[in-house]
């Protein structure tokens, strides 16, 4: 693998680590974060930050029979989410979003083809995956779209992006990012606007078609 140039930024790592980050760009993290050794090391600091912030915290009381329910329920069966590990190209975050499965891909035409992950009202997360030559179906996103090359790459106006890269962009960046040759290029994109992505591609393709 290219060395990794592109990083997940101090405010996100930060979000992510306090857990308040949403959804879809948490996985996007995750997944970076198994990829590269720096952020692996920025987010363990991040970690330690929040240790310290937590010993500090003042007490709060809490019932009488709290300590006696806990206790009562350690025994009690957890069903536990099943956690996979890397399969080719898929970090273990990404095969434990696809629960151990090989993604189930849906093609949006001229090669391009996608997974979501999961989507709500909060934002989506999906697969792309993009032939060599060809650009990155993109869209109108409300606020911050997270890209992370999984394979191959992409470039664009702010740059090249290679396997382990995260792209950030927001509604002000103009861009369109078109996989470089090679093997084809496999993303992981987090965006808060998921069901402008859908109707969106379509009329994105129009002007490809000539329809
Ligand atoms: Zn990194």
């Amino acid at each position: 693998m290219t060395e990794i140039t592109h990083h997940i930024p101090d405010h996100l790592m930060a979000a992510y680590t306090a857990g308040s980050l949403p959804e879809p760009y948490a996985l996007v993290v995750a997944t970076h974060v198994s990829m590269c050794l720096e952020c692996h090391a920025s987010y363990e600091a991040h970690q330690a930050l929040g240790g310290a912030v937590l010993e500090t915290a003042g007490e709060a009381a809490v019932s009488e029979v709290l300590k006696s329910d806990v206790m009562a329920l350690l025994d009690a069966p957890v069903a536990s989410e099943p956690v996979y590990k890397r399969s080719g190209v898929y970090p273990g975050p990404i095969m434990t979003a696809l629960k151990g499965r090989a993604p189930r891909w849906k093609s949006l035409g001229l090669g391009v083809r996608q997974c979501i992950l999961s989507g709500n009202s909060e934002g989506s997360v999906r697969l792309l995956y993009i032939p060599p030559g060809q650009a990155v179906p993109d869209h109108g996103h409300n606020g911050l779209e997270m890209t992370l090359v999984l394979q191959g790459s992409f470039s664009d106006e702010t740059g090249w992006f290679g396997a382990g890269d995260v792209e950030l962009a927001d509604q002000d960046l103009e861009h369109t990012p078109i996989a470089d040759a090679g093997p084809p290029c496999i993303c992981l994109a987090a965006t808060d606007a998921p069901l402008r992505f859908n109707s969106f591609v379509p009329r994105l393709l129009q002007p490809i078609f000539r329809i």
